[in-house]
């Protein structure tokens, strides 16, 4: 048996967890000073924007239309294990419209899309009046609707990815701090191999070590003399209700317009969110409530009935993002042989996690 250690248990590592317990011959054990979700994954919204995001070729858009074909297999291989429902709404993404100059770019994306199997259905304001009459704005266009395109709870979804991952043997630890990381140089070369994990429980020997850290990733390869820096970029949402469901009660999409994201919940519960505030020089950032307050005043902009909302609860998360590299980073951690990053997933790590998951899965058992 293979000994693998997987450090971080958000949304990436759970994933990851859960695609190596489906793989013979690999003794996997799952790690997080905190309880699963607990980092950026405990703040985010969930959107999936697979078609209507505007990637359309290499390694951003196949990692997107990968995690959208996991998914569709995924949500219901967790439920029929774990016996729980994970929601997950499949009434797919609406983006709305301000813009005419646009016009032309969605018709060519659109174009892109049906050679790749995905409708994108393009909506004046008379159509999108009659299906979400909820939705009202002097400014709007129009809309583009991705029927295929999904949101599903992260939460609840890592809470499942855990559980699946426990049933088929994976040893979860958690309130564990992986505090530093011993190597070995290889005889005869330069590259080093990754021999155990020092944490607050005691050290564990390890073959293989994925580092699914998020922000934690940092410190963590600055141990191994091999710092990947990544930034917190700070996002803050509200859940609001209101006393009924508003628009079509038989189609409640995802809304999305100008980067302000409306997520129904059902009875009348909605998740708008995030703003996007970058860290200082100093690496540091804190929530700023007039932000929030913009992201409730842009959302009622074009849904007037959340005025009448209250506001349940409102957080803040921080995003993980890679300085100089592009989003997300999921390789080699370069002068190891035996160490994988699957970090630096910035805006999308619940869209990409499955993703991620069959990509580390295929770097441990695939031959190299
Ligand atoms: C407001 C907001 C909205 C978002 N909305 C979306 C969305 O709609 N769709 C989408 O795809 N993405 C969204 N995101 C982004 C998404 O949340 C992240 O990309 C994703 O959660 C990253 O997952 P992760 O597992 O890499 O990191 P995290 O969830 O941060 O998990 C890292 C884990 O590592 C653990 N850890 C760190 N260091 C150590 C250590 N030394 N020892 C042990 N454990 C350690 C931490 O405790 C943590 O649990 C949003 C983010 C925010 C803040």
């Amino acid at each position: 048996m293979s000994q693998v250690a997987v450090i971080g248990c958000g949304v990436v590592g759970a994933a990851i967890a859960y695609e190596l317990s489906l793989v013979v011959g690999l003794d996997v054990t799952l790690l997080d000073k905190q309880a699963p979700a607990s980092g950026s994954t405990g703040a985010a919204l969930g959107i999936l924007m697979g078609a209507i995001s505007h990637k359309t070729k290499g390694r951003s858009w196949r990692l997107r239309q990968t995690s959208m074909q996991r998914y569709e297999t995924l949500i219901p291989e967790l439920e029929a294990i774990t016996g729980e429902i994970i929601p997950f709404n499949r009434q797919g993404i609406l983006m709305l419209r301000f813009n005419e100059e646009d016009e032309a770019q969605w018709d060519k994306l659109a174009a892109i899309r049906q050679s790749q199997g995905y409708n994108l259905e393009t909506w004046d304001r008379k159509q999108l009046q009659e299906k979400c009459p909820h939705i009202a704005s002097d400014k709007i266009l129009g809309a583009i609707y991705s029927p295929q395109d999904r949101q599903v709870n992260p939460q609840i979804l890592t809470t499942a990815l855990v559980a699946g991952a426990a049933k088929n043997g994976v040893n979860c630890r958690f309130g564990v701090v992986v505090e530093n990381v011993s190597s070995t140089a290889l005889a005869g070369s330069n590259i080093r191999r990754c021999c155990q994990i020092h944490t607050s429980a005691g050290t564990i020997e390890v073959d293989w070590l994925v580092i699914a850290a998020g922000l934690g990733s940092t410190p963590l390869t600055a141990s191994l003399a091999e710092k990947i820096d990544i930034r917190p970029v700070l996002g803050q949402a509200l859940h609001l209700k209101l006393d009924r469901p508003i628009g079509n009660l038989d189609f409640q999409p995802i809304i999305t317009g100008d980067d302000i994201h409306i997520v129904p919940l059902g009875g009348g519960e909605y998740w708008v969110g995030a703003t996007v505030e970058f860290p200082d020089s100093a690496g540091e950032v804190v929530a700023q409530k007039e932000l929030l307050e913009q992201v409730k005043q842009q959302a009622i902009a074009y849904c007037p009935a959340l005025a009448d909302a209250i506001v349940i609860n409102t957080w803040s998360g921080k995003r993980p993002r890679p300085e100089g590299q592009p989003a997300p980073i999921i390789r080699e951690l370069p002068g190891y042989s035996n160490v994988l990053l699957a970090t630096g997933h910035y805006r999308n790590g619940v869209l990409l996690a499955p993703a991620t998951a069959l990509i580390i899965r295929d770097m441990l058992t695939l031959p190299r």
